[in-house]
């Protein structure tokens, strides 16, 4: 597996792919990868003849008092995976090479990023959507590949994709789960073995709430209700948010109609883990 520091050998290796006519899949990620990233990885190999991973503990999408310093890296571990999933490449920059001094442009999102993740780490998706913009133009990959765990995210890269005009088509891929339905996660791996067993509580919620959907509940208050209801009936679990929101701008709803993302942010112990459902509906009378 080759590993790539600089923007520039980068250039030249995507160039000569480019000049041969091969199309070029990106995905990006933070490292310590597991079979959520695999996924994407995979889906970008089986649509595309090469694959990039971005392997990037971005700084500017911290907050002060968040995780920067102790998230998870083993890079070696990372080179099996990407080797594994099928990814040709892994573009591993230091931080100096992707925000050299007087760094100061930025990527800037409204809507999408106003409540859910956005409302309590606020300076996190402007640092999402910068390095992913920044990849963007590095790369140049025909298509990228993102997770509906960060289901705003997705919404989000989306929107300044389409705003700003990068040339680039957008891949979902779904949520990957542990057996018991606890969603994959780096952060996973901050979890005491009895947290371990208590975050399988957002999942176990979450499903609650569709159930209730399925049923033929519609407002959106009452399937909220259920949700923390759930939640808090773990001792570990304190709640960040709980809310249902309209898929394409990420902003409330007070039924349950067309696509809508009913998102939980739970902090098990002192790890905040995210979980999310979509679910397209037509009113019912
Ligand atoms: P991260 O390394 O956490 O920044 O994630 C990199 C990409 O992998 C993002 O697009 C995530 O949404 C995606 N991802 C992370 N965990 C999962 C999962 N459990 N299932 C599917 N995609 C995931």
């Amino acid at each position: 597996m080759i590993v790539i520091k600089t923007i520039q050998e980068i250039r030249d290796r995507v160039g000569a792919w480019k000049k041969e006519g091969l199309s070029i899949g990106l995905v990006p990620t933070m490292g310590y990868l597991h079979e959520g990233h695999q996924s994407l990885i995979r889906k970008s190999a089986e649509q595309n003849d090469r694959t990039v991973v971005s392997v990037f503990v971005n700084p500017i999408q911290f907050g002060p008092n968040e995780d920067l310093e102790t998230y998870p890296r083993d890079l070696e571990r990372d080179r099996a995976a990407v080797e594994e999933a099928g990814g040709d490449l892994i573009f591993n920059p230091e931080p100096a090479e992707m925000y050299p001094d007087h760094f100061t442009s930025f990527i800037d999102t409204t809507e999408t990023t106003e409540l859910l993740c956005g409302a309590v780490r606020p300076v996190h998706f402007r640092g999402v959507c910068t390095v992913v913009g920044k990849l963007f133009n590095i790369v140049c990959p025909d298509r990228a590949y993102f997770g509906l765990k960060d289901a705003q995210q997705f919404a989000t890269i989306r929107r300044f994709v389409r705003d700003l005009n990068f040339p680039v088509e957008i891949v979902a891929c779904p949520i990957v789960r542990e057996s018991d339905g606890l969603a994959k996660s780096s952060r996973n791996t901050y979890l005491s073995p009895a947290e371990r067993k208590a975050a399988v509580i957002l999942s176990k919620s979450l499903n609650l709430g569709r159930q209730a959907i399925e049923e033929g509940e519609r407002d959106a208050g009452k399937v909220i209700d259920i949700i923390t209801a759930s939640l808090k009936s773990e001792p570990l679990a304190r709640i960040d948010y709980v809310e249902a929101v309209d898929f394409g701008n990420i902003q409330r709803v007070g039924r349950i109609q067309g696509e809508t993302l009913v998102a939980v942010a739970v902090y098990i112990g002192k790890t905040r883990l995210i979980d999310n459902f979509l679910i397209n509906t037509e009113e019912k009378q």
